[in-house]
Parts: structure tokens; C-alpha cells; sequence
């Protein structure tokens, strides 16, 4: 207990880089120490009283709330400090802050770029010296821009992303453009700019979280394609295309048949052979799977139309959270 101030100034050091209202001191003892606690207790009978390492968080806590002006939090510290006492007495300091999640959207205006980013092929995303602990093979995706400007931003590490939903690599994403919850690993930093843009991404941050959801999210997607086909499409094709509005598409997903509804379509010849719709359906649906019809999937376009058709491009132009 002489070495506490000293404690104290190590602890401050430790917390530099860290930006926090609360934390909470956390302390690992040597068992020669809980072993004599024991016996002294034993001895003197002495019961329910506070434990050597309770005093010493407690005191160690009590000078740095009075040094730093900041409180004790026993539920939620946004950092957490943790001494470890050796057989020497020798301390060492920890500190871990509270992962900070946030809800965001993205839109992106550039065909060519991935929504995601392959993992690091050192710690397969866990996070290590190769990837400078973001877990990724590189930057250059949506997940890559996101990841690598709320490291910076946070002086975090391995953002984990949870997607509303996925595109392919050519696909835009409009309007107010996708969903997705991140969280970030032992953020320095716990406030940041609400938008940022990159490559023709631009990201918008829309809420801090306690944690990302853990149930999977109901959305609705409106999506437009151009859809090819290998003969000539005529009027009649759009009439029947348009019927699907308010059906149900079976298909097989995880060899489990799911069921997407079909909230509005519609549909008009853009040439001979192509068509653009635009369809507003279930989130999950497969675009490809639904206009090419090779795997199994009813209604799909080929099929309704009896001629080969497959999907050129789809963009996303909505999604919305149900
Ligand atoms: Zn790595």
C-alpha cells in the first residue's frame, strides 16, 4: 500500500490515449497474498470485512477520480483498468475500453467496387500486426473505407460490420443508401464525425449504439435491374411480368425453402431484348437467382417468359427497415 501514488501515476500514464467519463480499477493478485489474507483471517476471526484487493482497487479508484475528475462506473466503464500483481510485486497495467457500436448507411456511386472485404490471411480477421488490427486483406471495398476511417476516428481496432443486406460489386447503391451496424474494439476516442466520404462512398453515421443487434433485421429492398433476354421481349412480356406484384417467390436457401414477398414491380422495354424493372421485395432475395432461373426459384423471370433472360445489373435505391 506505500506504492500506491506511484500506482496511481502508472494507471494515469496508461490512460493517456484513452477519452472517457468512467471507468473502473480491476486488480489480479499473487496467490501468496490471498494466501496470507487467508491466514490472518483465519487467526483474528475476522469476518465479511473488505479484501486487501478490494481496498487497493478502491483506493487506487477513489485517487484517480480525485486526480483525473472522472467517476467510477461498477456497470459500464468506458475503460476499464486492470493491475496485475506478481510473486515480486511487480505491477503490471492494462487498460480495455468499452467497444462503441454505431448504426450508419452508405451510398455508393461507383460500379466496380465490393461491399465487402476479404479478411486478413495472417489472423483471418481477428486483427494482427500484418493487418494493423483491422482484420482485412486491404481497403479497398465499402467494409475497407468504413473499417479504415473508424480506426483513425476511434484509434480502435477490428471493426466488425453487420450488413442490411448485400449487392454485388457492380451494383450502385442509391438513395438514402444501405444499413449496417459496426462495432469497434477498445476505441481510444469515443466520438467522431458524423459523415465521410471516400472513392465515391460516403457514409453516414446515424446513431451510437449500446452493441449490434444480435436478431437478424426484416428489411425491404427496392431494386432496379436490366434484365437481358436471348429473344425479342414484347408488350405482352411486361404484362406479365407486372403480375407479379403481391406474390410470393419460393426458393431454396441453406437447403431450407425460404419464401420472399413481392411488395411492387414494375417493368418496361428499355430495347429488343432488354427490360428494366424495378422491384420492391422482401430483403434476401437473390436478384440473379430471380431473373436467370438457373437454380431453383418460383416464379423466376426465364421461366415466366419461357426464354433465357439474365440480369445485366441491378442497383439498390432503397432499403428500409421493417
Ligand atoms: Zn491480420
Amino acid at each position: 500500500m506505500d506504492g500506491l501514488d506511484s500506482m496511481v501515476e502508472e494507471v494515469r500514464q496508461a490512460l493517456k490515449p484513452y477519452e472517457f467519463r468512467t471507468f473502473l480499477v480491476g486488480a489480479t493478485l499473487p496467490t501468496q497474498i490471498h494466501d496470507r489474507e487467508d491466514a490472518l483471517r483465519a487467526r483474528f476471526k475476522i469476518r465479511g470485512r473488505e479484501s486487501a484487493k478490494n481496498q487497493l482497487t478502491r483506493e487506487i479508484g477513489q485517487r484517480l477520480a480525485r486526480r483525473l475528475k472522472k467517476k467510477t462506473d461498477y456497470l459500464k466503464p468506458d475503460v476499464l483498468v486492470n493491475l496485475t500483481v506478481d510473486k515480486d510485486n511487480c505491477i503490471t497495467t492494462t487498460v480495455k475500453a468499452r467497444p462503441i457500436a454505431f448504426e450508419g448507411r452508405y451510398v455508393k456511386k461507383v460500379r466496380g467496387l465490393p461491399q465487402k472485404q476479404e479478411r486478413c490471411a495472417m489472423c483471418l480477421g481477428k486483427g494482427c500486426p500484418l493487418c494493423d488490427y483491422s482484420g482485412l486483406a486491404g481497403y479497398d471495398s465499402v467494409e475497407g473505407i468504413i473499417t479504415q476511417h473508424l480506426m483513425a476516428a476511434t484509434g480502435g481496432q477490428t471493426p466488425k460490420i453487420s450488413w442490411i443486406g448485400s449487392e454485388d460489386q457492380s451494383s450502385l447503391v442509391l438513395g438514402r443508401g444501405r444499413p449496417f451496424y459496426v462495432r469497434i474494439s477498445d476505441p481510444k476516442s469515443r466520438h467522431i464525425k458524423k459523415i465521410f466520404s471516400k472513392d465515391w462512398v460516403t457514409v453516414r453515421i446515424t446513431g451510437v449504439l449500446e452493441d449490434i443487434p444480435d436478431t437478424q433485421t426484416r428489411f425491404s429492398v427496392k431494386t432496379k435491374i436490366v434484365a437481358k433476354c436471348d429473344r425479342t421481349l414484347a408488350a405482352s412480356d411486361m404484362s406479365k411480368l407486372r403480375l407479379l406484384a403481391g406474390r410470393e417467390v419460393k426458393f431454396e436457401n441453406k437447403s431450407k425453402v425460404t419464401t420472399k414477398k413481392i411488395y411492387a414491380l414494375r417493368a418496361s422495354k428499355t430495347s429488343d431484348n432488354e427490360a428494366s424493372i424495378t422491384i420492391t421485395a422482401d430483403g434476401g432475395l437473390p436478384i440473379k437467382q430471380f431473373i436467370g432461373g438457373e437454380e431453383y426459384m418460383d416464379p423466376n423471370i426465364s421461366q415466366l417468359l419461357g426464354a433465357k433472360c439474365q440480369c445485366v445489373t441491378f442497383d439498390i435505391l432503397a432499403v428500409d427497415i421493417q
